[in-house]
């Protein structure tokens, strides 16, 4: 491609709104540009990643054995409807109806399409497991769309659906896709962890991850260890509770403490001149209506995700003053384990204590010498606090774990039969009877992944592209197009390279060399060759952008180079 007829134009500065570094140097480079709030144009250097992108998905998920089709993005209604979803969705789903009042939705996401397709495609266990994905454009009305690409209202991904006869079948399918999906961001140069997550929005059972990259203007905390390769992120994380180790002390029995008007943690360390730590917390929740107890440290805060999967309850939420009074009789900070009469699930921290300091269920009174299977029961015990940074890791119990930034750029997810059950999706066992499709659900955000690489690959100066995913690999700069000699060198290269089957930008601007640089710096190619004065003698500089490095080379010798960068960038 000749710069001068490249459809881009450098901008100096991006738009104030513009924050995160591949928003504002990809708007800068020319490789996108926005027409609404979370609505981009790719320009032909973006389209040419997206691109690359697109292929190293393809290869690797054809490579699994999932099979490419595309589905319409314009979606009835009535599907919606019956998944559950059309209401459950929220402002997100973009809804519109067509000229005869019919109701239609803009896909945000493909289970319910892709389960009606292959309900009405597939009859016996002989046709499964089946694994199919589509790349396509998605549509979700974002309530903050911003960071360019990184939320986008339209937005492009690849999204894939298996479908199996059995659980097993259901973990090997999202096992090959698990593997595929670290060989995609591998090959994209992302740096990343997989991290086990909650069940969100889509629902279902069993396992699930989401692939984050990592960079610092992430929306997601992960919680990673150093050690080993655990990562998950904050709401599911686990470490392991360091215990002091105090067996066969004998504690006096407990002592009512007149503690008026402490209501809070800090207060009653105060109050007392205690650690937090000594503290046992005491929080009244209620769990889809039903008021439960739960202990944590008073260092510690309650993990309501672990406490709501371990009731298995939809919601719950914090009491009100109301039912604390009921189920404590004390205002809301005077809540303590000994009498109560409702569930109590003791954090194993908490459990472990010697003794502690709880609250006395009447108002301004505490209770001291609390200990923990002699004054109340632990007999529900187990993990229901958050991990704090810096504690033990759960897995190794070697690493101390760390608190990373990072940028959901693919989710995996078994869904079980949700939409089976609900589209009625079934298949003819080998008994001829009738049984649910067991569904797994797997989404790469391809345009997100783009921001995502730039977020990882940038300088001061501009983008750095990985080889694999690059626009082009070689930017040719004449320094000047006026001296004959450079011209020809560059016009003689450009044709070598393209007859090669290698992908060069070249500069044949008539611009100042200093406004030709900056803009190579910051349209971010791989290699560049620049061809200046040296050229009189056969000799052009090779550079990385990479590494920085540049050195005066024979032009064969930039060609040996050269090819061998591309080689190295086809897997
Ligand atoms: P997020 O929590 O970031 O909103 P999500 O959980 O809604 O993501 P999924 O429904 O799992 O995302 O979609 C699959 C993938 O699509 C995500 O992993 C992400 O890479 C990408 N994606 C989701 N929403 C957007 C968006 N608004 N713009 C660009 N990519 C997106
Ligand atoms: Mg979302």
């Amino acid at each position: 491609m000749r710069q001068s007829q490249l459809f881009a134009t450098t901008l100096r500065e991006a738009p104030a709104e513009a924050e995160v570094a591949s928003h504002r140097l990809l708007l800068r480079a020319g490789y996108i540009r926005q027409l609404a709030a979370g609505i981009y144009t790719y320009m032909p250097l973006g389209r040419r990643v997206l691109r690359n992108v697109e292929a190293i998905v393809r290869q690797e998920l054809e490579r699994a054995g999932a099979q490419e089709l595309l589905m319409p993005a314009l979606q009835p209604a009535e599907l919606w409807k019956d998944s559950g979803r059309y209401d459950a969705y929220g402002p997100e789903l973009i809804r519109l109806s067509d000229r005869h009042g019919r109701e239609f939705a803009l896909g945000p996401t493909h289970e319910e399409v892709i389960t009606t397709l292959v309900k009405n495609e597939i009859g016996s266990y002989r046709r499964l497991p089946v694994t199919l994905y589509q790349v396509q454009t998605k549509f979700r009305d974002e309530r903050r769309p911003r960071s360019g690409l990184l939320r986008g209202r339209e937005f492009l991904m690849k999204d894939a659906y298996s479908f199996d006869a059995t659980l097993e079948g259901l973990d090997r399918s999202y096992r090959k896709m698990y593997d595929a999906y670290h060989r995609i961001f591998e090959r994209c140069g992302l740096r990343f962890r997989a991290v086990e997550a909650d069940a969100g929005a889509i629902g279902g059972e069993g396992g699930t991850h989401e692939f984050m990259a990592l960079a610092d203007i992430g929306e997601d905390i992960v919680v990673v260890c150093p050690h080993c390769d655990y990562a998950a992120n904050l709401e599911q994380a686990a470490s392991k509770a360091e215990l002091a180790e105090h067996r066969g002390k004998s504690v006096p029995a407990i002592e009512t403490i007149h503690t008026p008007d402490v209501r809070t943690i800090e207060q009653l360390t105060r109050h007392l001149a205690i650690q937090a730590g000594d503290v046992i917390k005491t929080i009244i929740y209620s769990a889809d209506g039903n008021p439960v107890a739960v202990l944590v440290r008073g260092d510690h805060e309650v993990n309501e995700l672990k406490v709501k999967n371990l009731l298995g309850a939809n919601e719950i939420v914090l009491a009100d003053s109301e039912t604390v009074m009921k189920a404590t009789g004390a205002e809301i900070g005077f809540a303590g384990p000994i009498g109560l009469s409702i569930p109590l699930l003791v954090d194993e921290a908490v459990a472990a204590m010697e003794r502690g300091i709880a609250g006395g269920n009447e108002t301004d009174y505490h209770i001291g010498n609390v200990v923990p299977g002699r004054d109340f029961s632990v007999e529900r015990s187990g993990d229901f606090r958050s991990v704090k940074e810096g504690e033990l890791c759960s897995r190794c119990e070697e690493g101390r774990l760390q608190f990373v930034k990072g940028i959901e750029v693919g989710h995996v997810f078994k869904l079980g039969t949700k939409y089976s059950e609900a589209l009625g999706a079934g298949y003819l066992d080998a008994n001829g009877k009738e049984q649910s499709i067991i569904m797994g659900c797997y989404g790469i955000g391809v345009s997100r992944v783009v921001a995502a690489i730039v977020e990882q690959h940038h300088d001061e100066r501009g983008m750095v592209w990985p080889t694999s995913v690059a626009p082009y690999l070689v930017h040719l700069v004449p320094v000047s197009v006026k001296d004959e000699t450079q011209r020809q060198v560059a016009e003689d290269l450009y044709g070598t390279l393209q007859r090669m089957g290698i992908e060069v930008l070249m500069d044949d601007r008539d611009e100042r060399a200093g406004v030709k640089f900056k803009d190579a710096d910051l349209i971010g190619l791989p290699i560049r060759i620049v061809i200046g004065k040296d050229a009189a003698d056969g000799n052009v500089e090779y550079a990385e952008r990479h590494s920085g490095e540049k050195r005066l080379v024979p032009v064969a010798e930039a060609l040996d180079l050269i090819s061998g960068a591309n080689a190295a960038s086809l897997h």
